[in-house]
């Protein structure tokens, strides 16, 4: 921990100094995915946002819990507790169990998360896999005087909270502003208040998912799910808590109106939202059509786009916006980062053979410390890349012999960029390893080629075989060579 993180905390609406609790221990929540569908590239712009934040963070040297849920039942189509259950709904469109739902989107989110290289959280816990807890969390709700049955279904009451507590803590806004921006909704009969929601929601005996409590079979409101997790996981009180700035007006309130009322304690010392990622300044969301799928982005199948990016290239592409700043998406912002992906990534490889000589022309130690400052700079991407682009300036004007660099600055400059590439932004060169080798086959097929041409069979058969060892096969057909992984 060689230096102190400042991070923006949505509680304070300020930046503030990150102080963990019990250090080297942090503990971290962020809300993960509904999985009743794939996820899109907006959500996979919160996941990265927190990736960075969790390696960046282990990289200092803390220990961090990271746990991020998946939510598998409980989350309405309506915020408001109306409509069906998302995962439910599609079950039954499906004719399959609510389960080959989850299954199928959780397996689905965890490839996605893979091939951006997300590191997996420390715990990715369940709603369903906690219904005994949620059961208990409403419980003594209920005890301590903050919930109604009506029923069957248990309601938080938001008034009486609020005449204790400041409901609108998160949000910065007031009881009555909320109340006002508040619409009446068909099926809220049972509620006491516009604002009071749902932590046990009754079944009707067709719904698919639903478990006994001591109100009869129900499920459970989507907001409790996180408090009882985190709760569980990280302690009535931990380091910091996350997700996108979506969740703030209700999922987070609530979330935070649940905590306190439960043990009397504020769940998180920084809450960290990222923004949002917009296409032509519009949220990206599955509910507006304006979603795309990582792997129409990957293979350019997409009427908006004009061609494929690779993973890494897309990872690259969202850290050069800082992640409480919103990040529009388009083809030309893409091709940028593409190229500059491939700049970044081509003099790495020159650091290798690079001439040392008694001195140095830059200063080193000096360009480490800024990418260092940005990223303690509440986690500041952007800038730690641009820092890294004037390594990557000087890199060039060593091998072009108009700059020189000591053993020790090389081997420090190394690190740098071993240490934010690899660990740091969790970019990898199999992408571009892969495009590299194959222009380096394409080349061999060249050159065996004009062996054969030459009735140098000897060299066009060892190509051949070479390449055969190491994995990959060469197909002679009439229109030319083509090539396959073995
Ligand atoms: P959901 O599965 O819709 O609950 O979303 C999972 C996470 O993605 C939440 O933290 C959301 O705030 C976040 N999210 C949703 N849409 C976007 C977007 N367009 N840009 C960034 N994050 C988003
Ligand atoms: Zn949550």
């Amino acid at each position: 921990m060689q230096q102190p993180v400042i991070i923006y905390n949505t509680l304070s609406r300020s930046k503030e100094e990150f102080k963990p609790i019990n250090p080297p221990l942090v503990g971290m929540y962020v809300c993960g995915p509904t999985v009743y569908s794939d996820v899109h590239l907006g959500n996979c712009r919160t996941f990265i946002s927190f990736d960075i934040i969790f390696r960046y963070l282990s990289h200092l040297g803390y220990k961090v819990r990271y746990v991020r849920n998946v939510t598998d039942a409980g989350h309405l189509e309506s915020d408001a507790d109306v409509g069906e259950d998302k995962i439910a709904k599609k079950a039954k469109l499906a004719q399959v169990e609510p389960m080959e739902i989850v299954q199928k989107y959780t397996v689905g989110f965890r490839q996605v998360m893979e091939v951006f290289n997300v590191l997996p959280p420390s715990i990715e816990p369940t709603a369903t896999g906690h219904i005994i807890e949620q059961i208990e969390m409403t419980r003594k709700l209920l005890e301590n005087g903050y919930a109604y049955e009506v029923n069957g279904s248990i309601y938080f009451d938001v008034d009486k909270y609020n005449k204790e507590q400041n409901y609108g803590i998160l949000s910065g806004r007031n009881i009555e502003d909320l109340l006002n921006n508040t619409r009446d909704l068909d099926g809220q009969e049972e509620k006491r208040g516009a604002l009071d929601f749902a932590l046990w929601i009754k079944a009707k005996p067709e719904h698919l998912m639903q478990w006994p409590s001591p109100w009869g079979m129900g499920f459970p409101g989507w907001h409790l799910e996180c408090s009882a997790m985190s709760n569980k996981y990280l302690g009535s009180h931990f380091d910091i808590h996350g997700g996108g700035m979506d969740l703030i007006p209700t999922h987070h309130t609530n979330e935070i109106a649940q905590n306190i009322a439960f043990c009397g304690k504020h769940p998180a010392n920084y809450w960290v939202h990222t923004n949002m990622l917009t296409v032509n300044g519009q949220k990206m969301s599955k509910s507006l059509g304006n979603s795309f799928l990582p792997h129409e982005l990957f293979t350019g199948l997409h009427p908006l786009l004009n061609k494929g990016y690779s993973p890494m290239v897309v990872r690259f592409f969202m850290l050069q916006a800082h992640y409480r700043s919103t990040l529009d998406f388009s083809n030309e912002a893409l091709d940028a980062s593409e190229k500059g992906f491939k700049r970044m990534m081509a003099a790495y490889d020159l650091l290798e053979d690079l001439s040392t000589s008694d001195q140095s022309t830059s200063d080193i130690m000096a360009l480490k410390k800024r990418c260092y400052d940005a990223m303690s700079d509440d986690f500041n991407t952007p800038i730690a890349i641009a820092e890294l682009f004037e390594g990557v300036r000087i890199i060039n004007s060593v091998k072009a012999g108009l700059e020189t660099i000591t053993p020790e600055d090389l081997e420090a400059l190394k690190q740098l960029f071993n240490s934010f590439l690899f660990n740091i932004f969790g970019l990898t060169k199999d992408e571009h390893a892969a495009n590299n080798v194959g222009k380096v086959i394409d080349l061999l097929i060249d050159i065996r080629n004009n062996a054969k041409a030459n009735r140098d069979y000897a060299t066009s058969d060892a190509i051949r075989n070479k390449l055969l060892e190491i994995g990959y096969q060469l197909k002679d057909s009439k229109e030319g060579t083509t090539w396959s992984t073995v």
